[in-house]
Formats: C-alpha cells, structure tokens, sequence
C-alpha cells in the first residue's frame, strides 16, 4: 500500500515532551498488540474540522484548512511511520452540499478508498452545534450504507470546538453529555442499531479543540476544559477501539458496490410465482369454467346439437 511512500513522522517532535512520551507509549502498545500500521478515515459534513484535526494529531500542516467550504472532491492521504509503525490517515471533502448528502464526493471516496483497511473512523462533527437534524441523520446513514453497520463499532465520534461555554448558563459537563447523547442517538437511527447495541462504551465521543489559542497546561500540552491533553486522549482512546474485538473493514469491490440489486428480488421470484398461479391464475380459470356453466346457450347452439325442435 502506501507504505512504501510513507516519510518519517516528523511531526511527533513538534509535541511537547510529555504528549510525545505518551504517544510512544500508545504506539508501543499498539505493537505489542502485532499492529503496525495504522489506517484511521476522517468522515463529517464540511467545515467541521476534520481537516483541523488531520493537522493536530500529525502535528503537521498536511491537509488544507478552509472557513469557507471550498474543500476539492478528493480525499487525500497522509502516511508517517515511526520507530517501524505507520500512520495513515485519511481526510476526505465535506459530505454534504446543498442540503443533501453528495452522492458523487461518497462515489470519489469510495474508489479512494478501495482495497484499503479502515482500523478507525473519526466521525468528526462540532461541540458547538446546537441540533442534530435530518442531515446527520442522512450522512451517518450514507457511510452506514458504504461500509456496514459495524463502522460504528471501529469509529470515534469527534467533536471540535471544544473550548466552548455553553449556552443558556449550561454546566460544561451536562452540555457535552447532551450533544453526545444526541449525536449518538442519530447514529442509532441511522445505522439502525438497538439502543442495547451501540452503548456509549462501542462508539466513544472524544473532545478535540484545534485552536491555536487552545489551553496549555504546564507541560504545554493542549487541554480540554477539565485539563486532559486532548491528542494523547484521543490517540488512547483510539487504541481502545482497536482494541474490542470488531474487525477492520476492508474496502473491496463487494463493499463499494453493495448489495447486487439484480440479485435482491431473485429469492422472491418462485413465491411471487406461486402466488400468482394460486391467486390470480387458479380464480380466474374457476370463474370463467363457472361462467362458461352458467352460461345459458344460444338457440343455433341448441340446434346444431338436435335440440331446438323439440317441444318442451
Ligand atoms: P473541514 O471542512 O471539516 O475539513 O474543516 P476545516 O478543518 O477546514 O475547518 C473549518 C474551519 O473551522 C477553519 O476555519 C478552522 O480553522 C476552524 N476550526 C476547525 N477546528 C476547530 C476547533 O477545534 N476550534 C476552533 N475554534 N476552530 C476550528
Ligand atoms: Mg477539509
């Protein structure tokens, strides 16, 4: 795969010393575990801060950052190894124009995307909104629809913007638990999951604030508001979600095309068959043999037979 091209994850330095120690501690884990390589897919409607994020957690301007949604059509990969591990990571175009879900940029990350492994999904979306509506829906039901159900068991939901003060005198806490609860409830919608299936713990929601003027704690790690360091907790928390027992999701021909829909209806056909003869065959033969009975003859017919003649 792309491997070969990979350059060596520069970046990591750029962290204070404390983040790189725990990032180093993460990978070794994750190589104690036989994972070397790493594929993690950035997915979420347009100008989120998937892009934003792609830069944070590689600590490398790697991916263009816009206000303005002017983001091209192609998904773009960045691939670093480190001490024989490599990190790909893959940022990809709004999913959303015009009020829909863009058919045409899901069909380009699709064909990006073939033949690859997806370890995890940044489902990427903004703390600061402040409803979910039926367009999150439609987009959480488009990559369900791409890679299967089980997306959301290998997938991280990330909320930028996570130095925020809440609205209406909300506590930080209960206003993160609600967006949470709301997003994940979509999810559930839209992946068509049981509430018992998919609890919190199968898709974790993890805080990301990439602004410059995010925070700092004493070690000049970028803080969420209750002081955790935000890119060692979302790479753990990453490791986490590799680390449950679903599988990675290989992008193959099978997956992109989906469900062959000259084959859907063909188990059907046999039944629709019979139905139809028993229905709709078998009632219509009957009611014309009836008819045919009932039917009172002409007089030529009672002729032609030696019957017309008699008296009766
Ligand atoms: P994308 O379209 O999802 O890739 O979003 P971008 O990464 O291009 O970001 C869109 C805009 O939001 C840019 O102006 C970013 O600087 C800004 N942005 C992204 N993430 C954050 C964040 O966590 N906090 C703040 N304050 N701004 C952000
Ligand atoms: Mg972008």
């Amino acid at each position: 795969m792309a491997s070969q091209l990979a350059r060596e994850w520069l970046g990591i330095q750029q962290f204070p010393a404390a983040t790189q120690s725990k990032l180093h501690e993460l990978l070794g884990k994750l190589k104690q575990e036989n994972v070397s390589t790493l594929t993690i897919l950035v997915m979420g409607k347009g100008g989120v801060g998937k892009s934003s994020t792609v830069n944070s957690i590689l600590g490398e301007r790697v991916a263009a950052v816009s206000a303005f949604q002017s983001e091209g059509l192609r998904p773009m990969m960045c691939s670093r190894t480190r001490a024989g591990f490599t990190l790909n990571i893959i940022d990809t175009p709004g999913l959303v124009e015009g009020g829909y879900v863009n058919e045409q940029a899901l069909e380009i990350i699709k064909r990006f995307l073939l033949n690859k492994t997806i370890d995890v999904l940044l489902y990427v979306d903004r703390l600061d909104a402040y409803r979910v509506d039926s367009l999150d829906k439609q987009v959480i039901k488009a990559i369900t629809d791409t890679f299967g159900k089980r997306i959301w068991w290998r997938a991280l939901v990330v909320l930028t913007h996570a130095q925020l003060s809440p609205p209406d005198g909300l506590n930080y806490n209960d206003f993160f638990a609600k967006r949470s609860e709301a997003l994940l409830k979509y999810i559930r919608l839209g992946a068509n999951i049981k509430k018992q299936a998919l609890q919190e713990s199968v898709t974790p929601v993890v805080l990301v604030e990439n602004s410059g003027r995010c925070k700092t704690n004493e070690n000049g790690e970028k803080i969420l508001p209750d002081g955790t360091p935000w890119i060692p907790n979302l790479v753990e928390v990453l490791t986490v979600v590799i680390a449950n027992g679903s599988k990675p999701i290989t992008v193959d021909q099978k997956l992109i095309d989906g469900p062959n829909p000259n084959a859907r209806g063909k188990l059907f056909i046999p039944l629709l068959l019979a139905f139809q003869y028993f229905f709709v065959v078998k009632p219509i033969q009957k009611a014309i043999k009836q008819d045919m009975a009932k039917e009172s003859k002409p007089l030529w017919e009672l002729r032609d037979v030696g019957l017309a003649n008699r008296n009766f």
